[in-house]
């Protein structure tokens, strides 16, 4: 090869309507001339990445049928940049996903030391909501001396515990020989700090296309860390998760300083996902979970910590792993924080639903499996619950109307459904309790919570100063009279039906004087500009969303979960202490009433239906005590029983 040749890379954006024969002769015209070429599709547009040792004049690239632009990247690593992909990479790891709204747990012990020892873990790191599993089998050690790992050995039992308690696996590579035989054993290949620069395993590693967790270097920089991922990409995968784990520097009081601002770094320079691993960071047990917390309030996309269930006796970094107990503790202040910083903690696994072609409704709606209904326009705060509860590559059904939306299940348009039921600051949201009772033949086979987060959105290049007129939903308006009092006192206030239709409203008017308040997504979809974010005056605003399917797809939500609350429509004859005996039964059977609500029934007057959610320990048990409710009332209806998002 001539020298003169340099590594060449590009993005070449299509052309929206590109036919497929047209694509395929740009890519073969890449890659006859020495390109590797990777296919990004995009919610917005389609691009090829081109990497190589080779040499085209862009200008060639750039008439051929179908390209609407090409444009060069300029950072060292291609593969691995935003400037190729925009969007967020979701890494597939067996039925988990880390990266975009996720907060993906991985726990596990340093090491696999027996068979008995990686069981007992699993399952407490899994009842606890760990999402993968970890255990070292090959353990790269200080010391020639000290505990080297099982081996082979070691991946089996990793493997067995993974499949008994339903939770992909990962482990550390440390040699390209090993490679061939690990991949039978395990879900991601771990490269571990001491390896990232180990080019030789990362090619070998990268060649088998499989989910990577990259650690950074003990003395890495954020560039070396990118470009060992490079290496990785280069070489074949897209799956890789970056893990910040902490880097040597001066202090000795950890093990290792935790670099936490490395996390919103390299999410602003790559596409892949980052999380961290605050127990090699500090080195110290009680360090770990403070630093856990720090890790997804920088916005990792998930942690990866040891647990032990005898830390004490560990062959390895005993003084790191959490008790049991602790983790537990963690995984739950983790579910606490999470809508705070807009995610939702993975669960194993998120629906993903089953293709089947769904003929029972009557209508034969062949693309209802995998299509959710919301209320509300695109980028609406409900499409945002809808995403956190799904996976990424399902298909959204907006509704005009909550009615609408409860019909598009009914009917089998859509398979599940994502509704309000109350707000923190606003209350119940009776319209889908009311329906709720309205359709017999649906169920509540979930709950989500999302933070709402408001924004002034203005078409782009609007000024705060030329704003007269301020749109959205009363709601909206309300929860930010604070902000609109101080800062735009002399705009119009414009009650709009919905958050997300007043973004589209003011991009089709294309008024520069005026502003919507909606959430982020629906400035995104509509590409406008946010002028200021979180002008809530209340920043403790969630709102809780129930999912809703119709009664023969309820098992394939729930039954990846344990129920643990119960949602009750009763009512009780009009006579003095009827609804007093009901309570008395859900209090004797230890069933804590979490909410009661009263509406009145549809045509009789003054007569009254209750709502009411209780925490239920035991779904059998539950199922007993029915049985005395029904003595005790008119009627009632069991709307659906679920895990509890909170
Ligand atoms: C590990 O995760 O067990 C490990 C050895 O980590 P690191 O490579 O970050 O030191
Ligand atoms: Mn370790």
């Amino acid at each position: 090869m001539e020298n003169n040749i340099a590594y060449q890379t590009m993005i070449v954006i299509l052309k929206q309507g590109i036919t497929a024969q047209e694509k395929e002769k740009v890519k073969s015209f890449l890659t006859e001339r020495g390109f590797i070429v990777r296919e990004i599709k995009g919610e917005q547009e389609t691009v090829l990445g081109a990497v190589g040792m080779a040499h085209v004049d862009p200008r060639e690239v750039e008439i051929l049928p179908g390209v609407a632009s090409v444009v060069p990247i300029s950072k060292p690593y291609k593969l691995a940049s935003r400037e190729l992909k925009k969007e967020d990479t979701i890494v597939k790891v067996g039925n988990v996903s880390i990266g975009g709204n996720r907060v993906a747990i991985i726990a596990g012990p340093c090491a696999c030391e027996c068979r008995s020892q990686i069981m007992e873990i699993a399952a407490s790191v899994r009842e606890a909501g760990a999402v993968i599993l970890r255990g070292g089998a090959f353990k790269p050690r200080t010391s020639p001396y000290s505990f080297q790992g099982l081996g082979e050995e070691g991946l089996r039992y990793l493997r067995e515990a993974g499949d008994k308690y339903g939770m992909p696996v990962t482990t550390e590579v440390v040699s390209p020989r090993d490679v061939e035989m690990m991949k039978s054993y395990i879900d991601m290949f771990q490269i571990g700090a001491r390896n990232m620069q180990n080019f030789e395993l990362l090619k070998e590693v990268g060649k088998t296309g499989m989910p990577v967790l990259l650690k950074r270097g003990l003395s890495a920089t954020i560039e070396e860390w990118l470009m060992a991922a490079e290496y990785l990409m280069a070489n074949g995968t897209d799956q890789v998760v970056l893990c910040e784990r902490g880097i040597r520097t001066f202090e000795k009081a950890t093990r290792n300083t935790l670099d936490c601002s490395a996390i919103p770094v390299v999410q602003k320079l790559t596409h892949l996902p980052v999380i961290g691993d605050p127990s090699h960071a500090t080195g110290i047990r009680d360090m770990v979970s403070p630093m856990a917390l720090a890790l997804v309030a920088a916005g990792a996309s998930g942690i990866m910590v040891e647990v032990h269930n005898h830390p004490e006796k560990a062959l390895s970094d005993g003084p790191q792993s959490l008790y049991p107990s602790q983790f537990e503790k963690l995984v739950r202040d983790i579910q606490a924080l999470c809508p705070v910083v807009g995610k939702s903690l993975e669960s194993a696994p998120r629906i993903i639903p089953a293709s089947i072609t769904d003929e029972s409704a009557g209508e034969t709606v062949h693309e209802s499996n995998n299509v959710i209904a919301f209320q509300g326009e695109r980028g609406a705060f409900s499409e945002l619950a809808v995403r956190r509860t799904f996976d990424e590559d399902v298909k959204v059904l907006p509704c005009k109307s909550f009615r609408d939306t409860f019909e598009a299940v009914n009917k089998g348009k859509a398979r599940y459904a994502v509704l309000p039921v109350e707000n923190t600051l606003g209350g119940t949201i009776f319209d889908t309790l009311d329906l709720l009772g309205a359709y017999p033949g649906l169920t509540v086979v979930g709950e989500q919570q999302i933070r709402i987060i408001h924004n002034l959105i203005v078409n782009p290049g609007t000024k705060i100063e030329d704003i007269k007129k301020v749109y959205s939903h009363p709601q909206g308006l309300a929860q930010c009279q604070e902000f609109l009092n101080t800062e735009l006192k002399n705009a119009r206030q414009e009650p709009f039906f919905d958050t997300a239709g007043s973004v589209s409203y003011i991009k089709e008017t294309g008024d520069m004087t005026a502003a919507a308040i909606a959430g982020a997504p629906a400035a995104a979809y509509n590409k406008m500009e946010i002028l200021k974010s979180g002008i809530e005056t209340n920043p403790r605003n969630y709102t809780r969303f129930y999912v809703l399917s119709r009664e023969e797809n309820a098992e394939a939500f729930k039954s990846q979960f344990t129920s643990d609350i119960a949602s009750l429509l009763f009512s009780v004859s009009d006579e003095s202490g009827a609804l007093f005996r009901v309570l008395q039964i859900l209090s004797d059977h230890g069933l804590n009433m979490k909410k009661l609500e009263s509406r009145p029934i549809p045509g009789k007057p003054w007569e009254y239906s209750f709502f009411v959610e209780v925490e239920m320990k035991d779904e059998e048990e539950f199922r007993k005590t029915l049985k005395l409710l029904r003595e005790k009332t008119v009627s009632l209806r069991v709307l659906g029983t679920f895990k509890g998002a909170h």
